[in-house]
């Protein structure tokens, strides 16, 4: 079973049907103790002894989402069964956009289904627009992170969009959602242009609110339908705690000739109900 199996299982085994889910009711249910620690070398701790298991999450931790994120981490890390042991799990691990452990990858993965189980989510994400005040307000009503509620947005919604975290002025890591245009390359590593918002927030260090504005797609990649007047939106958030920037682009309309008069290469065809290309073989 893959670690958002194991959470699945749980959420059907406690009957929780609703948002927010309160990752305390999973550990109560496992009678597993849980306590907050002023700690500097971790942000969980999950310990097991003879005398029962105990969860100890860092007190400085500066927002619920992100102690409950770091909680249903933990409590990954004892559902899962080839997770023995006990687990001190510093702040990287929980960073998505960092190369860690596959054991924390794991726990990271479960944490997200445990919260925001695509079963529950996928049904109202239509009700939240892809950008930052938006999937702020999905977090508030979750009782999630704004970084995990991002990640999960971008990977179920069905609006043509993507996300990306950027740190150095760099990008560093995103994620597509399933009806973003593949062949639209985006280059980890590569610099991000100057007249982005995103570029704005990189370049002059200052701490700023979430931003939305209109930008030329061809600043951040090229494909079918693109061309220089074609915009999109990005918004943007920085996340201090992670150090990066968190960007997310969006085609509110398609951005190619649906009817393909323009470049006739009948390789892909759009499927204007879908917003999905489909080779013409299938
Ligand atoms: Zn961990």
């Amino acid at each position: 079973m893959r670690p958002e199996d194991y959470a699945r299982e749980i959420l059907i085994d406690l009957g929780i049907t609703s948002f927010p889910i309160n990752p305390s009711v999973v550990t109560k249910e496992f009678d597993i103790e849980v306590a907050e620690t002023d700690a500097d070398s971790y942000d969980g701790f999950l310990l097991r002894s003879n005398s029962g298991t105990k969860i100890f999450i860092n007190k400085n931790i500066p927002s619920i989402g992100r102690k409950n994120f770091t909680l249903a981490h933990e409590i990954g890390h004892y559902c899962i069964p080839a997770h023995r042991g006990n687990y001190k799990c510093i702040t990287r691990y929980l960073n998505p956009f960092t190369n860690n452990p596959q054991v924390e990858i794991e726990a990271n993965k479960f944490a997200s289904e445990l919260l925001l189980p695509e079963n529950l989510l996928k049904p109202i994400l239509h009700s939240y627009k892809p950008d930052f005040e938006s999937i702020n307000e999905l977090s508030e009503d979750c009782g999630t992170s704004l970084t995990a509620t991002a990640i999960k947005f971008a990977s179920l919604s069905d609006d043509c969009c993507v996300l990306i975290a950027s740190s150095d002025n760099k990008i560093k890591w995103f994620q597509k959602s399933p009806s973003f245009p593949y062949e639209y390359r985006i280059d980890v590593g590569k610099s991000i242009s100057y007249g982005t918002l995103t570029a704005s927030y990189s370049l002059d260090g200052a701490i700023k609110e979430p931003d939305t504005q209109q930008v030329h797609a061809t600043y951040w990649f090229t494909g079918r339908g693109i061309n220089n007047t074609t915009t999109l939106i990005e918004s943007c958030v920085p996340m201090v705690y992670y150090g990066v920037v968190l960007t997310i682009l969006w085609f509110p309309e398609p951005p190619f000739d649906i009817n393909g008069s323009s470049d006739d290469n009948d390789e892909y065809r759009y499927e204007e109900s879908s917003w999905r290309w489909r080779d013409p073989e299938e």
